[in-house]
This record gives structure tokens, sequence and C-alpha cells, in this order.
């Protein structure tokens, strides 16, 4: 081996997972290398997952607002229209943005990127086939598989995916026209957020889910109410409904779906989003050259310390268990460093947050009331909404509330946190931090909210779990 081939870390996958995990090796003074076959870093996430969708939400509710909004304001807008091209090229430049941003981020701390696929050639080895053509073989003391996941299909591929008239959110983030009508199968967080986006545009979307509420694993609380406010924005639901097949391209797309009473129908749109979850991705991979094997779902399995049963070789991110959230990905990549260098890395996954960027946005954190119930916790509840909130009523945004459940004893320690409403995203750090450092509700009920501030909210929902609020 030439010496600049050998590596203490090699990390196969570019995407928050990884490049994180790379960076902070590099920091703990690990030689280290990233490995990407996409040809920009980034990963899921910023190529083709939060950001671009965060792009298209924010875009689109600007739009939505001076349609809707601004003329409560005193605001007229006159001639206002889409120019959808922009809108999708504005996407694309944030992307190219970030992306560019990480390649920065690697050289500054002096991470090797190779662009090319790599894939396990034995014990501490790994080949890289490079996008340029050649192939290079590294030698590391320490690999991380952080190859993260990709959309499923229907069982089948019942409706073929084209990306161009059915599409997974890959296709759904870069189509050349505005559709007029999509169909989404799948009622979870990426279906919803993406279809929510082309209803604001005018497009009408129709979602099909196979449970009876949208987002099943939500407290119900909150996905009643976040399906009523999609419902107010004209998306359509035909719930308790299963996809069995149907046809799309140029002419149309079909979608067959048989309800849980057995009855069959058919509806009729423009595209298909095919939103119904994603899988850990590994194709390619060679990992029986390393003993290793995938579980049932096709993951990557670990220890508590993110190793596989191969001493060396670790995996995070979505390619192992554990929600698919970016952020999530990126605790893992620290904490595996900290184990690599020693030093002990934990990651707390009852308190990981999953937020929905729609308008309103959902966040939760923790426990939900049907989860409390089921496992016959004695809890205590407070909610406050947004309607007796000043800041929310100066803003007219009056929709949703804060729900806060803590333990019905003396402790009084916060089990869950859910909210709908304006930022719910970042109003939920609160309940993370609190959750995370043992916080009651009494200690936030306690704690100085800068008036007016939406988070008077959450304070007012924690002091109606442990005695009453003010405004309400
Ligand atoms: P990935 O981001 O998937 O990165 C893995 C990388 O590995 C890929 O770039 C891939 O090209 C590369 N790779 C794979 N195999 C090889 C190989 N053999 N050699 C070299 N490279 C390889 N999460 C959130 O937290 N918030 C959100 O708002 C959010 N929105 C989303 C919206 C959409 C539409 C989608 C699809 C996902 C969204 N997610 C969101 C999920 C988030 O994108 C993922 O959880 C996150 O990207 C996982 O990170 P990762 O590093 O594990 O894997």
């Amino acid at each position: 081996f030439a010496a600049t081939n050998e590596y203490d870390l090699a990390v196969i996958g570019g995407g928050p997972g990884g490049y994180v995990a790379a960076i902070k090796g590099a920091q703990k003074g690990l030689k280290t290398v990233c490995i990407e076959k996409r040809g920009t870093l980034g990963g899921t996430c910023v190529n083709v997952g939060c950001i671009p969708s965060k792009a298209l939400l924010y875009a689109t509710h600007k739009y939505h607002e001076a349609t809707k909004e601004f003329k409560e304001f005193g605001i007229k807008v006159e001639g206002l229209s889409v120019d959808f091209t922009q809108l999708m090229k504005q996407k694309e430049d944030t992307i190219v943005n970030l992306t560019s941003n990480i390649d920065f981020l690697l050289k500054k701390n002096k991470v090797d990127y190779l662009i090319g696929k790599g894939k396990f050639a034995g014990q501490g080895l790994v080949d890289v086939e490079l996008n340029n053509g050649g192939s290079e073989q590294i030698k590391a003391k320490n690999i991380i598989i952080a190859t993260g996941s990709t959309s499923n299909h229907l069982p089948g591929n019942t409706i073929a995916v084209d990306q161009e008239y059915v599409l997974t959110s890959t296709g759904a983030l870069q189509l050349k026209k505005l559709p007029k009508s999509m169909v989404v199968i799948g009622a979870g967080v990426i279906g919803l957020e993406l279809g929510s986006v082309y209803a604001r545009l005018g497009t009408q979307v129709t979602v099909i889910g196979n449970t009876d509420r949208i987002c099943p694993s939500m407290d119900l609380e909150l996905s009643t109410a976040f399906q009523k406010t999609l419902v107010k924005q004209g998306v359509k639901f035909i719930m308790k409904s299963r996809v069995m097949g149907g046809t799309g391209g140029k002419d149309g797309c079909k979608v067959n779906y048989t309800t849980t009473d057995g009855e069959t129908a058919t509806v009729e749109s423009e595209v298909v989003l095919v939103a119904t979850g994603r899988h850990a991705y590994t194709e390619g991979l060679q990992l029986d050259k390393i003993g290793l094997e995938t579980d049932k779902f096709g993951r990557v399995e670990t220890n508590d310390h993110f190793e596989t049963k191969v001493k060396g070789v670790f995996a995070i991110g979505d390619v192992i268990k554990g929600p698919m959230l970016a952020h999530k990905a990126e605790e893992e990549g620290l904490a595996c460093i900290e184990h690599i260098v020693g030093e002990g890395g934990h990651i707390n996954y009852s308190t990981i947050p999953g937020v929905i960027y729609t308008h309103p946005e959902v966040g939760s954190v923790g426990k939900t009331e049907e989860e409390l119930k089921t496992a016959g916790v004695k809890y205590r509840k407070g909610v406050f909404p947004f309607m007796a909130n000043s800041r929310a009523r100066t803003n007219l945004e009056t929709e949703g509330f804060v729900k806060i459940l803590i333990n019905d004893d003396v402790d009084g320690k916060i089990l869950g946190v859910h909210i709908i409403g304006p930022n719910a995203g970042e109003m939920l750090a609160e309940g993370v931090l609190a959750m995370e450092y043992g916080g009651s509700a009494r200690d936030i009920g306690r704690t100085c909210h800068a008036h007016p501030t939406l988070s008077e909210a959450f304070k007012e929902a924690c002091m109606a779990a442990y005695e009453k609020p003010i405004h309400m």
C-alpha cells in the first residue's frame, strides 16, 4: 500500500451521517477519507430530501401568504403568478450552495474526499470505483457504513415509477411543470409535505392512506388537527384504503384501491407520487466480503456503539434501525466517532424530535398520549391553543396548540411535547432540551419567556399541565 491510501477512518456515504462523522473523525485527529458516489455531498437530505422539500415548502408558503393572507394586513398584490421554472431553480441553487459548503468543510477539516462507489474488498479494505474512471483501494482501521436509504416502490412495482408521471419524492422535487392533479400514495410525512407544496400551487391533491388516520404513530389529537388543517387547505383524503395497482404515463394515471370494507375504486390524476416509505440502502457494498448480512428490513445491525459484528466496521444513519431523520444520522455520526476514539458517545433515542414542515408546522418529541395510556403511565396534560397567545393573534396565525404530557407525580417531568402551529419546529427545541435535562413542566412554567412571543404558548401549556394558565 502507498501510505496515502491508508487511513484511520474511511466513511462510505457523504450524507448527514457520513460527512458529519468524517469531519468529527478528522477533528479528533483521525486520518479520514469520505467516499460518496453521488458526485455531490450532503446525501439524500441535501440533494433530494430535507433541503429541496423545505425550499419548495417555504417558497409556496410565501405564495400562499401573498394570495390568501396579505390583504388582511392591508397589503395589496396585483398580477401575482408563479414562475414554476424559477421556483425550481431557486431550490436547485439552494442545493448547490449547501453541497458546495460541505465540500468546503471537508477540505477545511482535511478530510480526503473520493467521488466514487465504495465496496468492501476484505477486512479493512474498501475498493472505490471512481466516477471519473479507474479505481482505488483504501485500507482503513475503522470503516463507517453510512449509505443511507432509498424510496420504496409499491410491492411488485404495480405502478411503475418513471419519475415523470409516476414519481417518488425525488421525481416530485424535480417536476418540469405544475401538474393539474396528483395522487399521493401514503399518508406519511414525505407525502404530506410534498402534497402540501403542490396543493398550495393549485394542484388538486388526493392522498390515499391505508390507516384510519394520517401519520398513525403521531399523537392522536395532533394528527386529527393536522388532517383537518390539510383538508381546509384543499387536500383530499381517501383513508383506510390499500392501493392494489394502476397505470401511469403521459395520457394520465389511474390508481386502483380497495377500502377496508372491500369496496374497490379508481382515482385518476396527471401524476402519482409513491410515498410509501423508505428502506435501507446497501446495494453493491459487498457486505458478504466481510461476513456481514442485513436484517429482514435490509438494515445493517449494530450494537449500542454502532459497531457491527465485524470489529472495526460501524454503521450509522438511515442504514441502521431507528427513525430515518437527518439529525438522528448526524448524532449517530458524532457518537460513533466518540466510541472509535474511546470517549464513549451516547444518544438518547427518547428525545429525538420529529417535525413536519407544512404550514402550520407539526412537531413532536417523546411519548404520545396513546403510548402513555398503553403503558399504564399516570400522566397529566396541559394544552394551550395559539388562539389564546397574543403574538399568534397579532400575526393572524392562531391555528393549533401546544400539548405537554407530564408525569403525574411530584417530579412532574415532561414525557412528551406535541405542537401544531406557527414555528412549531423551532419551539419544539425547548421541549427537547427540557427533556434532556430531566426538566419538569414547573421548570418551564417558572421560566421567563419574552413577550410577545409564540413561545409563551409553550410556557402556558406547561402551566396548564401542573396548575392553570393565565390567558385561558
Ligand atoms: P443519506 O442521506 O441517504 O446519505 C447516504 C449517501 O451514501 C448517499 O449520498 C449515497 O449516494 C451514498 N452511498 C450509498 N452507497 C454508496 C456507496 N457504496 N459508495 C459511496 N457512496 C454511497 N429528515 C429530516 O431530519 N428532516 C427533514 O425535513 C427530512 N425531509 C426529507 C424529505 C424527503 C423528500 C426525504 C426523501 C427525506 C427526508 N428526510 C428528512 C430524511 C433524511 O434525508 C435522511 O434521514 C438522511 O438523509 C439520512 O442520512 P444518512 O447519512 O444516513 O443517509
